[in-house]
């Protein structure tokens, strides 16, 4: 039994076989095969050297041809290699006496190669352990065929382990057959994390290296809850877990009879309580919960899930969809939030995927017409129902300024064009970039309402990149400077009466309840599975605590100390009650 720490980015546990992923998204699969099976494997392994052997001959003609013969001698190595019958007996061997997979016999025996050429104090031989890894990657890719494919086409329940997993990877997981997931990469706030909560599966990342540590079939458990992963557990283990999980289930039965009852506190505050979603199919999730609409809907998603860039009228559909479904209540509907790499379908350059470059707002401003494309949808999907806009990374007033020309030219078009849509749009920002919050009193002239973003406004405040779990631990919802951003905005807010509410994932930790209610934040946006959980704790505390428990809090001058004191705090209400996030 091995325990591994990660970050907890999705709550639950989840207890099953490992489907592993390695970084090239290889499929490692199960370690042994049937005895019976043992000739059939030697023959695919065979069939895998061949025609390895074979492309390899052709790259090395090719490159002879074009280059010259001179570099084509690295082809010649690799040849060597496929061909060395040491190499072909080890596998073979491990295959027939321990009865590997070739999958698995390649990975090992090569990467033990690797390593033995890594450690050898020679850089030219050092450099060769390239050349081995470069070969297992062929055979393996002859031994699975596509990277990746499977993992869409599951066809019995798997706890998937990768390097890493990809927003729209995420998104199109079958919830029916992914019980969870871990990941070696990955930050509490990356959109990973956030797709993973939407999607209600338990979830880990940022674990660091353990691939190696397994293989596909082993018993794996992934806590969602307190960021622990345990390969191989022991019985006692198991049950442990296993009592734990009917423990959650009893615990969100109970929480459940919480749907019709207000959101307000014990003095009779009333809290708007709203969901925020990725995909339409979550918007009966959100009501299903009784939220009060949607506060944030990352639209971005619908280019994230599809392969080329969705036309009005797709845009149209996904929106009219969540709007029907919300029956009337609010819908705020947040235009793409995106980099340029999606855009144009390459594979993203380092400006591309910078935090501080192109992207959001700024890249929806120079592609005019891919903007208006997207809120002229979102006006005809405002004829359904109570629609709102908002704009992410605002970082001066003259974007909002442009933003707002910008649908008031739609307007017109619309309004030439005969087709239903409504005017009456309310146009908000999000508040995730330190300068709207130093700005603010003049943003409150320009907008109909704001959102804190906290999951940026974080990483933009303490210069953290949120999806790196090398700096993971900087990166926190308690941080003294964040605490006084927040109020800074909500006092800011307060002066002209606009109305603001907090969407960042530290809106759905119970753990911030109290301090952002004693801020003043009358609305918080979060994601749907943490809606009871919130309103339990709204509904079990006076605004007088809240606020005796922010100005402490505001007083104090680290990230850890402020967060121990929240719990310790949450903890005097609802003794019970102890989120990791
Ligand atoms: C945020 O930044 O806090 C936010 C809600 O938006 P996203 O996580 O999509 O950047
Ligand atoms: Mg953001």
């Amino acid at each position: 039994m091995q325990k591994l720490q990660g970050i907890a980015v999705s709550p639950g546990v989840a207890i099953g076989e490992a489907f592993v992923l390695d970084n090239e998204g290889f499929r490692i699969p199960h370690r042994f095969v049937a005895r019976d099976a043992v000739d059939s494997e030697l023959d695919r392994l065979a069939r895998a050297f061949d025609e390895t052997r074979a492309q390899t001959e052709r790259h090395r003609d090719t490159v002879a041809r074009e280059l010259g013969a001179q570099y084509s001698a690295i082809f010649e190595a690799h040849l060597q290699m496929l061909s060395d019958p040491q190499l072909r007996a080890e596998l073979d061997a491990s295959i027939r006496e321990r009865h590997y997979s070739p999958e698995y016999a390649v990975s090992r025996v090569l990467r033990r190669y690797a390593k033995v050429f890594q450690s050898l104090d020679n850089s030219f031989l050092a450099e060769r352990s390239n050349d081995i890894v470069d070969i297992e990657r062929r055979l393996l890719r002859e031994l699975l065929g596509k990277p990746r494919e499977e993992i869409t086409n599951l066809t019995s329940p798997v706890l998937i382990l990768a390097y890493n997993l990809t927003p729209s990877e995420t998104a199109a997981l079958d919830r029916k057959f992914v019980l969870g997931f871990a990941t070696e990469i990955g930050g509490a706030a990356g959109h990973t994390a956030i797709v993973a909560e939407g999607m209600e599966i338990p979830a880990v990342v940022g674990i660091g290296p353990f691939l190696n540590e397994v293989s596909g079939g082993d018993l794996v458990i992934v806590d969602g809850n307190s960021g622990t992963i345990i390969l191989q557990p022991d019985e006692e283990t198991i049950a442990r877990y296993r009592f734990e999980a009917e423990q959650d289930r009893t615990r969100h039965a109970k929480l459940e009879a919480l749907r019709d009852l207000p959101s307000q506190t014990l003095d009779g505050t009333k809290i708007e309580l709203m969901g925020n979603i990725e995909f339409p199919n979550e918007a009966p999730h959100c009501l299903e919960r009784a939220v009060d609409g949607i506060g944030l809907y990352r639209t971005e998603f619908l280019y994230l899930g599809s392969e080329g860039v969705p036309d009005e009228d797709a845009h149209y559909q996904a929106y009219a969809e969540v709007v029907q479904a919300m029956q009337g209540r609010p819908v705020v509907i947040r235009t793409l939030d995106l980099g340029a790499d999606k855009l144009v379908g390459r594979d993203p350059t380092p400006e591309d995927s910078s935090p501080l470059g192109l992207r959001s707002i700024r890249l929806s401003l120079r592609n005019v017409p891919l903007f208006k494309t997207q809120l002229r949808a979102i006006l005809r999907a405002a004829a359904l129902g109570d629609v709102r806009i908002m704009f992410p990374l605002i970082s001066a007033v003259h974007e909002f300024r442009q933003a707002k020309m910008i649908v008031a030219d739609v307007i017109d078009d619309l309004l030439e064009s005969g087709l239903p849509f409504s005017r009456n749009v309310k146009l908000g920002m999000m508040v995730e970039v330190p300068s709207a919050v130093i700005m603010l009193d003049q943003f409150v002239d320009e907008v109909d309402f704001l959102s804190l973003g906290t999951n940026d406004l974080i990483q933009y405040t303490l210069a953290v990149d949120r999806g790196n779990k090398d700096v993971a631990d900087l990166y926190s919802s308690s941080d003294p400077a964040l605490l006084r951003l927040i109020d800074m905005t909500v006092k800011a807010a307060e002066r002209k009466q606009t109305p603001v509410s907090l969407c960042g994932q530290m809106s759905g930790s119970t753990t911030y309840t109290m301090l952002l209610l004693g801020l003043g934040l009358r609305s918080l946006s979060v994601p749907p599975s943490a809606v009871y959980e919130i309103k339990r704790v709204v509904r079990s505390v006076t605004i007088e605590q809240c606020r005796a428990v922010a100005a402490r809090a505001l007083s104090m001058e680290n990230a850890r100390n402020i967060r121990n004191f929240l719990k310790e705090e949450l903890k005097k209400v609802l003794p019970e009650m102890d989120d990791q996030r």
